[in-house]
């Protein structure tokens, strides 16, 4: 299966990757406001179950509509450069997404990376773009000196998925999708600061739904503990993926980004 295969290939290459890349020379652009060189990287990600929760309109292109089959496992939000003291650079070059650069990651991005919204999203200058542009613009054209490329911002962001898989870390501590658990939020980040030695983010909505857990990465993708802030109560849950009605599943279609971008 391709996915496998990238999904191996990407373990390997990116162990390689990883211990060899010496930081390039600093090429990036900043457009609008001075923005220096980034600190460290989010690896963000997201809980279908969350995301979805409050979806009513499908499309082809957000993937609540058509997760039914696939398991309960976080998803990919993006990897943001950060600053150490607060904040973050965006928008940082004129480049824009293109689809092409990128076709050969295709079925991983729309399994693991896909978007939970229908249309199109604001990215940078007020452009309009699907959510791997904006997030590659937003935040992949600010990975200067070390993501300069953006194939390089998605293979990357794909390979640090697949080797720290978060939802496999929970699950090994027996914390899985659930309506009706609760979790204390000690046991969760007890349990990815034993799977992987470092203190992860986790953000969340009302009620202590789980909506993401990021986990923090220096330069050379070395993990890191991420800050210490927190937005979860004392107990959280991780509510399971609900299948979206029927009539919600044809009410609007909107053309693939390739057509998107030809029409506008
Ligand atoms: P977006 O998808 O537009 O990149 O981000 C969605 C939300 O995630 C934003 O409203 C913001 O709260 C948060 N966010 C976006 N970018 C960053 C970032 O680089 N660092 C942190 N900590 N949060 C971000």
């Amino acid at each position: 299966m391709a996915s496998f295969t990238f999904k191996a290939a990407a373990q390997v290459v990116f162990m390689v990757l990883a211990v060899t890349l010496p930081p390039q020379a600093v090429e990036g652009l900043t457009v609008g406001k001075e923005q220096r060189e980034f600190d460290y990287f989010v690896l963000a990600l997201q809980w279908p179950g969350s995301s979805c929760r409050n979806v009513s309109m499908c499309c082809p292109t957000n993937g609540c509509c058509h997760r039914a089959e696939l398991p309960a496992e976080f998803t990919i939000h993006g990897l943001w450069p950060q600053y150490q003291d607060k904040g973050w650079p965006s928008c940082c070059t004129n480049e824009t997404f293109n689809e092409n650069e990128v076709s050969s990651l295709f079925e991983d991005l729309e399994r693991y990376w896909p978007s939970y919204r229908c249309g199109l999203v604001s990215s940078c200058s007020n452009r309009k773009g699907s959510f791997w542009a904006h997030q590659y613009e937003k935040h992949g054209t600010c990975g200067s000196p070390v993501i300069l490329h953006q194939y390089d911002y998605f293979f990357t962001t794909l390979a640090l998925f697949f080797n720290y898989n978060v939802t496999e870390a929970l699950e090994e501590a027996d914390i899985i999708a659930s309506d009706t658990k609760k979790y204390g939020i000690e046991d969760v980040f007890r349990a990815v600061r034993s799977a992987f030695k470092a203190n992860p983010k986790i953000t969340c909505g009302k009620k202590g739904i789980i909506k993401e857990l990021r986990l923090c990465f220096d330069k050379e993708f070395q993990l890191i503990d991420c800050d210490a802030t927190k937005s979860c109560p004392k107990f959280v849950s991780l509510p399971e993926f609900h299948e979206l009605s029927k009539p919600a599943m044809v009410k609007r279609a909107i053309p693939r980004m390739i057509d998107v971008e030809a029409i506008m």
